[in-house]
């Protein structure tokens, strides 16, 4: 028989209500967390969007045999998979993926509270697989709200109305992949082209065309605050069909300047909240992609190698160590 958690708000249904499509077991009761009262071992790769995140966890995963929960809070919806950077599935190399692309971004917005609570049942069971657990994404607050010993729903750590606790209810090792923010923000815009190139605009226009949205005009909520949404909200209420039209180009680049301007926001916000938490006390083991990153926008030769011993060398010893404590 399942036992069935249920969200700790009165207001709120049980999670399996809440997200009737969701695929994977997700009802491991509590108390298997604590097995002889030891904290389970975690690792956590933090970063901001586009520094290498899901390459060096499906890199770790393979070594260590890993199993990646995601949290960034856009890639948990189906949908959107180039606006949201979702890593493709030849990309990770038979790793296994939790709340990537599972929830239905119609069921309702994902909370930090739900995500701690989707993310304590599927710990659990990865590490009864023997396997690793790793939460990868770029969202701070489902971090920091999987994590913590105590966790609020009502106040946000991050907006000042609370206080990051470093007491934590997992064994924590915290890796940072960094990169310089003048280098990274030029990766990001070049990285929107590449995503265009990939089909961004497609898919979005895919989106838009969803049966009910023209006449949508209610605030966006879940997978419709994936930074590309609203900024080509303007340009496809304007154009809805492919008709030929000397303003239509502008009002594209003006979508796409802006795209890129929130991406360098969002990778601003996500550094000071890393910065944040780890002002806090938690002992998170920065690395620095920089070089990588550079070596990789000018195509210079020997890039992988200076990304495996800057970022991926130090990260396996550090994983390594952490594994043999
Ligand atoms: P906040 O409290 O501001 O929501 P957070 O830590 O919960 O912060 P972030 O991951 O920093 O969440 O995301 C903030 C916003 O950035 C999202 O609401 C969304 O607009 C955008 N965003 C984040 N991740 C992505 C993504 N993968 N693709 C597109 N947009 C994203």
């Amino acid at each position: 028989s399942h036992s069935h958690k249920v969200s700790v708000f009165s207001a709120s249904k049980p999670l399996r209500q809440r997200w009737p499509r969701m695929g994977s077991a997700t009802s491991t009761p509590i108390a298997t967390d604590r097995r002889n009262g030891k904290k389970e071992k975690i690792v956590v790769v933090m970063g901001a969007t586009g520094t290498g995140k899901s390459k060096l966890s499906i890199d770790l995963a393979t070594r260590f045999g890993g199993e990646i929960i995601n949290s960034d809070k856009m890639q948990v919806y189906k949908g959107l998979d180039i606006t949201t950077n979702k890593i493709p599935p030849h990309e990770r190399r038979g790793v296994p993926h939790h709340l990537l692309g599972e929830l239905d971004s119609e069921d309702g917005e994902l909370t930090p509270e739900e995500f701690r609570q989707l993310g304590e049942s599927i710990i659990p069971d990865i590490t009864s697989r023997k396997k690793l657990p790793l939460i990868v994404g770029g969202s701070n607050s489902l971090v920091h709200a999987l994590v913590v010993e105590k966790f609020d729903p009502e106040s946000n750590v991050f907006d000042g109305s609370g206080l990051v606790s470093s007491e934590l209810r997992y064994n924590c090792c915290f890796l940072w992949v960094d990169v310089s923010f003048m280098v990274l923000s030029e990766y990001l815009s070049k990285r929107v082209g590449d995503m265009l190139d990939m089909g961004m605009f497609e898919e979005l226009a895919e989106f838009f065309d969803r049966p009910g949205e023209s006449e949508n005009t209610s605030p966006r909520t879940g997978l419709g605050k994936a930074i590309g949404v609203p900024e080509f909200e303007r340009y496809f209420k304007r154009y809805p069909s492919p008709v030929a039209d000397p303003v239509r180009k502008s009002a594209y680049e003006e979508a796409v300047r802006k795209i890129k301007d929130n991406t360098c926001q969002l990778a601003k916000q996500q550094i000071g909240k890393i910065v944040k938490l780890r002002g806090a006390g938690w002992d998170l083991r920065r690395m620095d992609a920089t070089e990588a990153f550079i070596a990789v926008m000018t195509s210079a030769e020997g890039r992988s190698e200076i990304w495996e011993k800057q970022v991926l060398e130090p990260s396996v010893k550090i994983v390594k160590a952490f594994l043999e404590e």
